[in-house]
């Protein structure tokens, strides 16, 4: 990259853990200045002193968090919408209102958020893309998964319909799909019950945070006319939310 040339920015929402700090890292390694968002201030600052990025204190469950957030980014091409979690694997008939608000606060009212508060600054770099965290969770289901996939469901609806509305300016959408990927989601589901978080892993490889970093550094890095819509990337030994091979 010339002295001329400004770098470009990533706004990477949920940077304090698993996939998006690992993302912001990659993308930082990858010649982008990195703005990091999340609850969890100390350890954004841990990792902007590790990859040089910027960190502010952003809850998308807030609208006036993501209003303060978004007016302290002045440019962004890049918008990285990772923060989210799942609450509990209760069957339906037992979902609280409590645990379903939360997810779909964080999910996807958040997602919205973020999104709207920083379109015209995307559309205004000339080569804006936003990529959305999707999950299998998206287009499958699985019983106690209700309220989560639910809200993953949704992340893919935007995407989809962001798309067409988008088209014509210049910001590429592109959702990224995983499935099991070994990171904090499982604590925060299981409330930090270990033995309950550590066997959606047993027996198996799962993914790293790093792999998914590696898919939303490459979709993020083709050339400005190329849209990759989708990817879906799951651990070898997965072939559905529930068919998993694992070695006992
Ligand atoms: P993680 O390690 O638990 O990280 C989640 C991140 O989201 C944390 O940085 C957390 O930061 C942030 N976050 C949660 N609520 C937030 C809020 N209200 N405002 C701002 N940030 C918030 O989980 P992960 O696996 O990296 O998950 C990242 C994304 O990938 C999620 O959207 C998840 O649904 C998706 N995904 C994960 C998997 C998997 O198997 N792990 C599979 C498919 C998709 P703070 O707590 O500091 O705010």
């Amino acid at each position: 990259m010339d002295g001329a040339t400004p770098r470009p920015v990533a706004v990477v929402t949920g940077a304090s853990a698993g996939i998006g700090a690992a993302t912001a890292q990659r993308l930082a390694s990858d010649g982008f200045d990195v703005v990091l968002g999340a609850r969890r201030v100390d350890k954004l600052e841990e990792l902007a002193a590790r990859c040089g990025g910027r960190a502010l204190a952003l809850d998308v469950s807030d609208a006036s968090s993501v209003e303060v957030f978004s007016s302290e980014v002045e440019r962004v091409n890049l918008l990285v919408n990772n923060a989210g979690l799942a609450v509990g694997v209760d069957p339906l008939a037992e979902l609280s209102d409590e645990a379903a608000e939360t997810m779909w606060r964080t999910n996807v009212l958040g997602l919205l958020r973020v999104t709207r508060a920083l379109l015209p600054k995307l559309e205004a770099s000339g080569n804006g893309h936003i990529v959305n965290l999707g999950s299998i969770a998206g287009f499958e289901v699985y019983a106690g998964g209700g309220g989560y996939t639910a809200t993953k469901h949704a992340v893919r609806a935007i995407t989809r319909t962001l798309r067409l509305e988008l088209v014509g300016k210049p910001i590429r959408i592109t959702e990224v799909a995983p499935g099991l990927v070994e990171t904090e989601f499982s604590m925060v589901r299981f409330a930090g019950d270990g033995a309950k978080a550590a066997k959606p892993y047993e027996g198996i490889e799962p993914l790293t945070a790093e792999d998914i970093a590696d898919c939303v550094a490459w979709a993020a890095t083709r050339p400005p006319h190329v849209n990759i819509d989708e990817i879906v990337v799951r651990p070898r030994a997965q072939a559905t939310a529930t068919v998993v091979a694992r070695e006992t």
